[in-house]
């Protein structure tokens, strides 16, 4: 067997275990269910900006230069700083020269998040990729550009939902998050939730459907249900980029912005 395709085959199996399955067999996609947002989609393979997971130094671009512009207050913020900013603006000014992880030290630029303030929907990722910390904007890689076809699939825009991570400095390699980096970081998120008080949030991936509803089961085990986080409705579904690495999961993944949608707002695509 060619080294490429034991590396892919490989990858695959360890994907699938993942999901918690032992047993699969690998036949064509159904494409109908979700045609909305792979139409003419050649299933592309993620590439290096796609963020957590998919490394590959000899194909990133070259460094632009980063769009925000945003005047950050320098230093440390307390809770009660976070709990006082009443508007995403004002709160993105308080946080985005945080250093209270290393991860300060090592990004590019802080990405807050973008989108509609009062959005019914939000879509959480796991950390900015190398794309989204060059440009400080979130999911803006290959992956990015899935995930708006697949909001788009959801006959909204991107600019009508808000999208955000956990983290918002990206960790060096598209390494995991630590947990001294969540705990850090994951009180931002929470501020974000209050002010933008979505109907639904959608997490993408394993790890941020793990991290945020604290529970350490596989990612076929985490989606399909409506959980709570904070008192706001949560749905798991996967990461774009493992939608990118996998094109047989996207039935699945439509099955899971179908149920976002019904819950958002009654819609039954
Ligand atoms: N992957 C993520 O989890 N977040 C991004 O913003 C980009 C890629």
């Amino acid at each position: 067997m060619r080294d490429d395709h034991r590396t892919a085959l490989a990858s695959f199996i360890t994907q699938r275990m993942e999901l918690g399955e032992t047993e699969w067999s690998v036949g064509p996609a159904s494409r109908a269910a979700f045609e909305c947002f792979v139409d003419g989609d050649p299933v592309p393979q993620a590439s290096s900006s796609d963020g957590p997971h998919d490394v590959s130094p000899q194909q990133q671009k070259p460094p632009q230069v980063a769009e925000t512009t945003t005047a950050c207050d320098v230093g440390q913020f307390t809770m009660q700083d976070l709990a006082s900013r009443d508007t995403l603006d004002t709160l993105r000014e308080t946080v985005c020269g945080c250093t209270r992880c290393a991860l300060g030290e090592t990004r590019k630029n802080f990405v807050f998040g973008e989108g509609d303030p009062g959005a019914g929907i939000l879509f959480i990722g796991e950390a900015p990729g190398a794309e989204e910390d060059t440009q400080g904007r979130p999911f803006v890689g290959r992956a990015g550009k899935l995930l708006t076809q697949m909001i788009e699939g959801m006959k909204l825009a991107r600019g009508d939902v808000y999208i955000g991570n956990i983290l918002k400095c990206r960790p060096p390699n598209n390494r995991d998050p630590k947990p001294g980096e969540i705990a850090a970081c994951e009180p931002i998120l929470l501020r974000q939730i209050e002010l933008i008080k979505p109907a639904v949030i959608c997490a993408l991936g394993r790890i941020s459907g793990q991290t945020l509803l604290r529970k350490t089961g596989t990612l076929g085990s985490l989606r399909g249900t409506i959980h709570d986080y904070h008192g706001v409705k949560l749905i798991v579904t996967y990461h774009p980029a493992a939608l990118l690495r996998n094109s047989n999961w996207k039935p699945d993944a439509w099955e899971d912005l179908k149920l976002v949608r019904r819950e958002f707002d009654g819609m039954e695509l």
